[in-house]
């Protein structure tokens, strides 16, 4: 049975759905840790090199600290999960070298966490299809999954091409595909996932 999986941002996509890396119960605890930037930023503003040492400063860094590693902890522990149950279910994993697709994520604040986080993730599912023998295929990261159409083959360049935000030319949304040579109307992800697949 083949599978792929692309990773997006807070997402790992994979053909029965999705795995969100990011639930609601994260979301106070990113909260939290913007407030402690901010106040951390704050005080080195006012009191320079200084505001370092300060008792106040210590404390904080170290409460930004622990929240990192909870969410760190609670998103390792779903992803040993997943890649375990990825490796019992199928013996053809695809996944995309998304080092291109991340740069096109530095607007997200967080970029730094989900690109360990990727790396966690494939780390993981690196040594566990070498322990159950499976076929682990990693995507050419200049394959252009994104840009091609899974019906036929055409590859958008150019102003036709498709960015996070959709296309402005022809005024399509971000999960739209819309091939012009072949007409094909797909979901921006799952023609992503087909492509990818024709690979093996
Ligand atoms: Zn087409």
């Amino acid at each position: 049975m083949n599978w792929w999986l692309i990773k997006r941002i807070g997402n790992i996509n994979y053909p029965n759905g999705q795995l969100n890396v990011l639930p609601a119960k994260l979301q106070c605890l990113y909260k939290r840790i913007k407030h402690y930037q901010r106040s951390l930023a704050r005080k080195r503003n006012t009191n320079g090199e200084k505001a370092t040492q300060s008792n106040n400063y210590v404390q904080t860094k170290a409460k930004l600290q622990r929240d990192y590693r909870k969410i760190a902890n609670y998103q390792h522990d779903l992803i040993q999960k997943f890649t375990t149950q990825l490796v019992n279910d199928f013996d053809q994993i695809v996944i995309e070298d998304l080092a291109v697709k991340q740069m096109q994520m530095t607007h997200v604040a967080s970029k730094g966490l989900h690109r360990s986080l990727f790396g966690y993730f494939r780390r993981a599912l690196t040594y566990k299809c070498e322990w159950y023998g499976k076929d682990l295929v990693l995507a050419d990261r200049f394959y252009p999954s994104t840009q091609r159409c899974s019906h036929c083959g055409h590859v958008k360049t150019g102003e036709d091409k498709i960015t996070l935000m959709g296309n402005q030319k022809h005024h399509t949304k971000h999960n739209e595909y819309i091939c012009y040579a072949c007409g094909a109307r797909l979901d921006r992800d799952e023609n992503a996932v087909r492509n990818l697949l024709q690979l093996i």
